[in-house]
């Protein structure tokens, strides 16, 4: 069986959407805020995911 190209951009495209849809841990290593929310709530939250390390201030 050869897998095709266009498969695999399917399934590329299938994860992606499963990421913004599904709610998992987002953890803030700087003050320690933990919320399971989507990928897009976070977005609109003003989560910056995955946190940086650059954030520290
Ligand atoms: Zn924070």
């Amino acid at each position: 069986m050869q897998k095709t190209i266009l498969d695999e951009q399917e399934k590329h495209k299938q994860l992606l959407q499963s990421m913004n849809t599904r709610p998992f841990w987002h953890y803030c290593e700087v003050c320690g805020k933990k919320e399971y929310i989507t990928a897009e709530e976070a977005f609109n939250d003003g989560w910056d995911y995955p946190p940086s390390r650059s954030e520290w201030s």
